[in-house]
């Protein structure tokens, strides 16, 4: 297994006996085993970001949470494959009305697919400021509509399905009697004009069915032709088509925000079950993260407390600070964030990153209770996430009773499953412009195998006080101390 970390290529800690990566599952409540059903790799679908405004940091916590368990799976040796949707159309507004791309496209008076685009080219960049590793694939809603409409005519075809006097097609909720086993929300406790789906009126057999496929009406943008007529597709159909198509027709994990379990998450539920060739499951796990508060309330938008990760760039703080922040607090909490937190989260990894640069004088040295320790936190990862728990030990590194070389070799080797950049070198000193090429140099040198050519670049970095070191994540360098 590779491990990042400075001469990563000699230097790799003790394999740790993992005793296997548990999450809580909203499904059965209880604390379940994450397994690759392939034997293989475990298939994680993440449901992603409504790309019609920038990602909050309370949307953004909930993205961490894929990244937060591939890198666990990935520290302990166990591939993954992660799939995480791009939703560009039929997420409908809060209040009913409107597909909120269109609504967006109308206010930004652009074209809705241009407006999903810059949103959705905004989301990668948040995702890599955060040190969000990216998934495996990124499927648009917009670019599976044939998927989708497979799925329904199947749907319609079982009579599980069926197509509304409004022309569009509905879920017979009454039809799959395990209806909400996810949320708790029994069909016969749900009341009839309960708001919690978009209502085409009155077009439903059931109170709790929900749209499938919504015919167009007045619409003219994001629709298509179907057997039913021109529309577009409902929500929680889109998740069901990605999930199956992508993942090969199995979900191991399924990850998304609270809010999500219902009804979206209720209602893939019934669709991908009902779809699936056998019966059973076609979701093994659904982890759900909790929500973010902002100085005591919810974020959202209605709030008026929304914090964009460029408010926190703006204000020269480290992205990795909001990071460092989630991390303090378990995943299934609410947690409260405030400004003078990510300022010391921001102040503390300043502090960590520049003792690294001091222990770095040290040679690494993977000592037995160095070993002990990684593993210790390796478990605390595993067991459903418990972060609070790595970070408390990751915060007693720095006053710790190690040496130098010890505490170097811990940060190397834990680098990779914190992602807090706990290797960077401070930013305050700039390269010169004729360091910068020199490293491009030796990057290019090592890529073409020209070692000795390297070597020689290395010698002349040195000369300028600055050490490159190679490492499993490529090319890494600081300023000499002394
Ligand atoms: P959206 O882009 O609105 O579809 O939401 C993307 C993700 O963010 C979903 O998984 C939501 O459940 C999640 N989410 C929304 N608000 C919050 C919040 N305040 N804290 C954490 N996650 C949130
Ligand atoms: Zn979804």
């Amino acid at each position: 297994m590779k491990r990042a970390g400075s001469d990563a290529a000699v230097l790799k800690p003790a394999e740790h006996k993992s005793e296997g990566f548990k999450i809580y599952d909203t499904l059965s409540r209880e604390i379940s085993a994450v397994s690759a059903s392939n034997g293989e790799f475990v298939r994680i679908y993440c449901c992603g970001p409504t790309v019609y405004r920038d990602a909050h940091v309370g949307n953004l916590r909930t993205f961490l949470l894929a990244d937060l368990v591939q890198r666990t799976l990935a520290f302990a040796g166990v591939k993954s494959q992660l799939v995480q949707n791009i939703t560009d159309v039929g997420h409908m507004s809060e209040d009913f009305e409107e597909d909120k791309i269109i609504a967006q496209s109308k206010l930004e008076k652009k074209d809705p697919y241009s407006v999903a685009r810059e949103y959705e080219a905004r989301f990668h960049q948040d995702c890599r400021a955060l040190n969000i590793r990216a998934a495996d694939s990124y499927p648009r809603a917009s670019e599976c509509i044939d998927l989708m409409i497979d799925l329904i005519t199947k749907l319609i075809a079982d009579g599980l399905a069926y197509q509304g006097e409004d022309g569009s097609v509905y879920f017979d909720a009454t039809r799959f009697p395990s209806y909400g086993a996810l949320s708790g929300n029994r069909l016969d406790a749900l009341k009839p004009g309960h708001r919690y789906e978009f209502t085409e009126g009155g077009a439903k057999r059931f109170h709790a069915d929900w749209a499938l496929w919504k015919a167009a009406g007045s619409r003219s943008e994001m629709i298509w032709d179907t057997p039913w007529g021109r529309g577009f597709p409902g929500w929680h159909i889109e998740c069901s088509a990605m999930s199956l198509k992508y993942l090969a027709g199995k979900v191991d994990l399924h990850i998304g925000g609270i809010d999500l379990r219902f009804p979206h998450h209720e209602d893939e539920r019934a669709q991908s079950n009902s779809l699936i060739p056998g019966g059973g499951e076609a979701v093994t796990l659904w982890l759900h993260g909790e929500h973010l508060l902002f100085e005591g309330r919810k974020m959202s938008k209605s709030s008026g407390n929304v914090v964009l990760l460029s408010d926190v760039i703006a204000r020269g703080i480290d992205p990795l600070a909001i990071r460092f922040c989630f991390m303090e607090n378990r995943y299934r909490s609410q947690m409260d964030l405030s400004w003078s937190s990510i300022q010391a989260a921001h102040l503390t990894l300043e502090r960590w990153r520049k003792a690294y640069q001091s222990w770095f004088k040290s040679p690494a040295n993977l000592s037995e209770r160095v070993n002990q320790l990684i593993a210790e936190i390796a478990s605390a990862f595993n067991n459903d996430l418990d972060t609070p728990r790595a970070m408390i030990s990751l915060r007693g590194i720095e006053r710790g009773d190690f040496e130098g070389g010890e505490k170097r070799a811990l940060f190397e080797a834990l680098n990779p499953l914190f992602g807090l950049d706990l290797l960077k070198q401070r930013e305050a000193k700039r390269l010169t412009k004729e360091a910068e090429a020199l490293l491009e140099k030796r990057k290019a040198a090592r890529a073409n195998r020209d070692f000795k050519l390297s070597d020689q670049v290395r010698d002349e970095l040195s000369l300028l006080g600055i050490e490159v070191r190679d490492t499993s994540e490529g090319q890494e360098w600081s300023w000499k101390i002394n």
